[in-house]
């Protein structure tokens, strides 16, 4: 059985990559199958501006329900530190101090922004954390192109070197005074990552956090099989597949052009922006990335987008990704080293 989720929120943000096992959007504990003594279970709630889904195999309802609550507690807790729209975040807090102090934060804030600066400069600055001035002023849903103008003068306020760090004081701050650092890119997966802790700290040994696009599975199906992991096509009827990925243990994001855009005068405007132009990176229609860690296919999967074709795919073979790209062409390629979780779709 294969169902879909289409459902938009207010940011606009949708599925990105489907499962293929059965979804239905509803508050409450679903049992959706089950094999010998392990069923699964499965819960969705909107969070982080998107819609998460989190799937568990257990023998145990009752430690299903306490796992999956656990994890969702853990999410908001993620989101209350992490996002830039919440105004009394730690994210929020840099931000609005930039220019001005140093503000202590927590492990996972101050882990992840490291994280999110080691790969702006593994991506030679085309994965920027101080996107922010440049995606806030994008407004995708609402079909906003800023002015040139406009564009050009925030160009100095992104800029991952000008993030200032303290090791001892566990402090982050901002050199310039407008700064805003925006974890979009990355806080999902690190999420996803952070989720799978959770609930194997509670006894769960297989399941899949799915964070919208980004997704991490671990252990197995009961029936011992990998779970299945669609991803959607990114041109023309988008409930169809372009590729079906069979993971167990590993972490998918996809980073698409069609996701957050809209066209005008025949040009595809999209979310997806280069920090060195501050206007929509070209080259892919979707890229993939496919690692243990969501952290690294979160922002990887970003970083590759905007780098582009030449540049992406050279760090792509540096550092060894699995890897599966939809060119704007259409053509597609995937890396040897993906191959066999792989079964190609239509495009
Ligand atoms: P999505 O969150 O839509 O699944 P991504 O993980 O690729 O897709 O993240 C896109 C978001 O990341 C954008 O909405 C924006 O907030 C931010 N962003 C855009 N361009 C960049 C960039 N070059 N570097 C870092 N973050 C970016
Ligand atoms: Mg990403």
């Amino acid at each position: 059985m294969l169902t879909r989720d289409k459902l938009r929120t207010h940011r606009g943000a949708i599925y990105s990559i489907t499962l293929l096992v059965p979804v239905i959007i509803i508050a409450a504990y679903m049992l959706v199958s089950s094999n010998g003594r392990l069923k699964i279970y499965k819960k969705s709630k909107i969070a982080m501006d998107t819609i998460i889904t989190l799937t568990v195999a257990s023998d145990s309802q009752q430690r299903a329900e306490e796992a999956i609550e656990a994890a969702f507690n853990e999410i908001e807790r993620l989101e209350r530190l992490l996002s830039m729209f919440l105004p009394q975040s730690e994210v929020s807090l840099i931000n609005k101090n930039s220019g001005i102090a140093s503000v202590k934060v927590s492990e996972d804030t101050y882990r992840l922004i490291k994280k999110a600066v080691e790969i702006a400069a593994l991506s030679e600055g085309a994965f920027d954390p101080t996107i922010g001035q440049l995606s806030t002023l994008w407004d995708f849903p609402k079909k906003v192109k800023p002015k040139n103008e406009e564009i050009k003068k925030r160009l100095p306020l992104v800029n991952y070197r000008n993030i200032v760090f303290d090791d001892n004081q566990r402090s982050v701050m901002l050199k310039i005074n407008g700064m805003i650092i925006d974890l979009g890119a990355i806080a999902k997966g690190y999420t996803a990552d952070r989720v799978v802790e959770v609930l194997k700290a509670r006894g769960i040994s297989s399941g899949i956090a799915a964070i919208a696009g980004d997704i991490k599975t671990f252990g197995t199906k009961p029936d011992a099989s990998g779970w299945l992991i669609g991803i959607k096509r990114s041109r023309g009827d988008q409930d169809g597949l372009s590729g079906i990925l069979t993971l167990s243990g590993e972490a998918v994001s996809t980073s698409g052009d069609y996701e957050r855009f809209f066209i005008e005068d025949g040009v595809r405007y999209h979310h997806l922006l280069d920090p060195s132009t501050g206007y929509p990176a070209g080259d892919f229609q979707s890229v993939t990335v496919v690692n243990p860690d969501g952290l690294i296919t979160d922002a990887m999967s970003t970083a590759i987008f905007v780098m582009g074709r030449e540049n992406g795919m050279n760090l792509v073979r540096r550092l060894n990704l699995k890897v599966y790209v939809i060119y704007k062409d259409a053509t597609t390629y995937i890396t040897d080293n993906l191959r066999d979780s792989f079964a190609q779709q239509h495009n």
